[in-house]
């Protein structure tokens, strides 16, 4: 198997901005992205690689790239995050 590759924010710099990587500010991440894989620790702050807003990301409903969540859409509608532990739980009780 292919070994997971690690991201790193290696030459990210610190701006009044926020943190500057590759041209693009990022803004830490915020308490729904607790427990996703993708997170990269900054010095004393998470970032997300994969979105530079996690902020806003999550504004809009579930963050499409988290790994620790899933969102499912039930009958009304709604979207429901379930943890993914549980949820792999439920299928294996179906
Ligand atoms: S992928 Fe989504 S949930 Fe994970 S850290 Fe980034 S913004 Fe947060």
């Amino acid at each position: 198997m292919a070994k997971k590759k690690t991201i790193s924010l290696e030459g990210a710099i610190k701006t009044d901005a926020g943190l500057t990587y590759k041209g693009v500010v990022m803004e830490p991440i915020v308490e729904k992205c607790e427990g996703c894989e993708r997170i990269v620790p900054f010095e004393d702050e998470k970032y997300c690689p994969t979105y530079a807003q996690p902020e806003i990301k999550w504004a809009k409903g579930v963050c499409n790239f988290a790994t620790h969540v899933r969102a499912d859409v039930d009958k009304t509608g709604k979207v429901k995050v379930n943890p993914l532990k549980a949820s792999k739980r439920a299928a294996r009780g179906r």
